[in-house]
């Protein structure tokens, strides 16, 4: 089974996603947690990219796709994928559906988790990852700038998704476990 969990940041994607990969056996394919790997690295793509991650702005699409068409070949992929943080962009939803056609790949739910904005502001400011640290692109000035971009970029995918009824919601506003079994009840629905 392979999903794409849309949301805008701090809608609670990532939380989501490892629960989905424990339970259902899937693996969570962040375009965030690569790119930022890329950057500790030093790589040269993180070199390139740097700036932009600092400034909560969009890396281009060709970074992006031609790591997710490696990353999707990977043997531990070969169970099913949760696609979280992308695509982000009308461009890079359809470019992802070009990419999987020709892999014979289907995309089974995808599954936006609605929050508010005022609500997203509150989460981020007092967000702390598992090691303890704070993400440098949490800071309050670059939070504007990323949800400015999730309104502007990320949102016209939604009628993308819609037209051919594969868009799904979720109040993203519950307790974690009810959202977790708000996703459950969706994916029951598309296995059957
Ligand atoms: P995230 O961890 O998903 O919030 O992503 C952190 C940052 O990585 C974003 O603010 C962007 O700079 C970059 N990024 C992540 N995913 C994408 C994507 N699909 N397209 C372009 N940039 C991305």
């Amino acid at each position: 089974m392979n999903i794409i969990l849309l949301g805008p940041p701090g809608a609670g994607k990532g939380t989501q996603a490892k629960r989905l990969e424990t339970e259902y056996g899937l693996k969570q394919i962040s375009t965030g947690d690569m790119l930022r790997a890329e950057v500790a690295a030093a790589s040269e793509t993180g070199q390139k990219i740097k700036g932009l991650l600092d400034e909560g702005k969009l890396v281009p699409d060709e970074i992006i796709i031609a790591m997710i068409e490696s990353r999707i070949e990977q043997p531990d992929c070969a169970k099913g994928f949760i696609l979280d943080g992308f695509p982000r962009s009308t461009s890079q939803a359809v470019a992802l559906d070009d990419m999987l056609q020709k892999k014979k790949i289907s995309i089974d739910a995808v599954i936006l988790i609605k929050v508010p904005t005022e609500e997203l502001v509150q989460r981020i400011s007092q967000r702390v990852g598992d090691d303890g640290t704070r993400r440098a692109d949490d800071k309050p000035e670059v939070v504007r700038s990323r949800l400015e971009i999730y309104e502007s970029q990320t949102k016209p995918i939604l009628p993308y998704y819609e037209k051919d009824g594969r868009l799904k919601q979720v109040d993203g506003l519950q307790t974690i476990s009810d959202v977790a079994h708000s996703i459950d009840t969706i994916l029951n629905a598309c296995n059957n």
